[in-house]
């Protein structure tokens, strides 16, 4: 074990994610620098274990069994400023927004409220509100684990789309982000895309100041149960549960000649269309509120299962199994979930 690494065992889980369910970790240990981080997965290879990369824990479901290998939570700080910014991928997503906002750097602000590390963000492409961290991405700095090599890569290289990247898709397991750098635009306008953000400034001449648009996305977001609310099991949730599918024109019509309205649709590529996820288990039957066992559908939104108090993952599992088998059968839509499953298999 290498002696600069505190590694510990049998490290309870759930308290490091938003859902608050899981077992342990076999081995844990905090990556405060990118030589730990190296030195973390140099003891994961000695030992033969499988490696979970944590960060904020927002979008992770772990199991009751845990994880039966190394655990390395990356906890890489400092924010870097020139022309663009550099963010250690352990830095709370929702801090550096913040800072952002206060010095008047527009770019990220429709990006408030979400909970998670900065390191998470390249990964899935977040995305809320007509804007995602694809559009600011300049570099990712990451360890590849094939050629155990600290590499940068440029914007074009992380393959983004809708909600993806490679690091999600092709190149899964392959890169530890350890910080990401973003440009942004001083004094920029703020993005005032989506009907929920319009709705809010309703009746206003003259364009709200970035802070205001976090302050609103933040209202926003807690109406719809998307703020981690401490001690409030409603907010209890790994954010939004499943993704909206993007459908063929194919899917999508034979999705219209099941439905007894039209779904919503949105244009994405080639004829593709994204439908809510939320409407789908709507019209299939759930109810906000809905709860089996001690795992439940949020009161505020549709998308967020939430952990009613003391679920374990498997009460979580169940009930997105129901979920996805009764859209499937009454739409014909395989709904993917979008949390990371931790240790079901290992
Ligand atoms: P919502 O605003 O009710 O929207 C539901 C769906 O309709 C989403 O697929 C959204 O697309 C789409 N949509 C709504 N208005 C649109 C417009 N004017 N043009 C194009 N598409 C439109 O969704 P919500 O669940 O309450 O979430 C609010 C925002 O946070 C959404 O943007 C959602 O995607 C985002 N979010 C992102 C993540 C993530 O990155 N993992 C997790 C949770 C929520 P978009 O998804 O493209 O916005």
């Amino acid at each position: 074990m290498p002696s600069q690494l505190s590694i510990k065992e049998k490290f309870p889980l759930a308290p490091l994610t938003t859902l608050g369910i899981g077992g342990a970790a076999r081995f844990f240990v905090k990556a405060t620098s990118e030589e730990e981080l190296i030195a973390a997965m140099e003891f994961a290879e000695q030992h033969g274990l499988p490696v979970f990369i944590l960060g904020g824990g927002s979008n992770v479901l772990v199991s009751d069994e845990g994880f039966s290998g190394l655990v390395v939570l990356i906890a890489i700080k400092g924010i870097e400023r020139s022309e663009t910014v550099t963010v250690g991928a352990g830095e709370n997503w929702d801090g550096f927004v913040r800072q952002c906002v206060e010095r008047n750097l527009a770019g990220v602000e429709c990006l408030s409220g979400i909970p998670g590390f900065v390191g998470g963000t390249p990964v899935q492409n977040v995305g809320a509100y007509g804007q995602e961290v694809s559009e600011t991405i300049i570099k990712v700095r990451a360890f590849d684990r094939q050629t155990k090599q600290i590499v940068e890569l440029s914007n074009r290289e992380c393959g983004f789309s809708y909600r993806t990247s490679i690091f999600n898709s092709t190149e899964r397991d392959r890169y530890v982000v350890l910080a990401v750098t973003y440009a942004l635009k001083p004094d920029g306008a703020p993005a005032l895309r989506y009907p929920d953000v319009k709705n809010y400034f309703a009746g206003r001449s003259d364009q709200p100041a970035l802070g205001e648009v976090r302050q609103a996305v933040i209202e926003i977001r807690s109406r719809k149960g998307m703020v981690i609310v401490a001690n409030d099991p409603d907010c209890r949730s790994a954010g939004s549960f499943f993704k909206n599918p993007i459908l063929s024109t194919e899917a999508f019509a034979n999705l219209e000649a099941r439905a007894e309205e039209r779904p919503p649709s949105f244009p994405v590529a080639n004829g593709t269309v994204k439908i809510p996820a939320a409407w789908l288990i709507e019209h299939a039957g759930f109810q906000r509120g809905y709860s089996k066992g001690r795992a439940g559908i949020s009161s505020k939104h549709t998308l967020a299962l939430i952990n009613r108090g003391g679920a374990t993952a498997n009460e979580v599992l169940a009930l997105v199994v129901e979920i996805q088998q009764q859209v499937a059968e009454k739409f014909g839509v395989q709904l993917m979930p979008e949390p990371i499953f931790v240790g079901f298999n290992s």
